[in-house]
């Protein structure tokens, strides 16, 4: 299931929100049901349609 836009649009990266000028913004990847923030490039999971908004939960992007 997917998580709803009204939901998506309130969810903001843990960690960046808190810094001057960032808004935290986050990519939703529903097939792989990840949220990504670009800024620190962390990856936070969704289970069971809830999203884990924990920097300690969060993996660290590769690229
Ligand atoms: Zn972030």
């Amino acid at each position: 299931m997917a998580l709803s836009k009204d939901l998506l649009a309130i969810l903001a990266c843990p960690k960046c929100v808190r810094e001057p000028g960032c808004t935290g913004d986050l990519e939703y990847h529903e097939e792989k049901q990840q949220l990504i923030c670009r800024h620190c490039k962390l990856i936070y999971s969704i289970k069971d349609d809830i999203p884990v908004m924990l920097v300690e939960e969060a993996t660290f992007l590769e690229e």
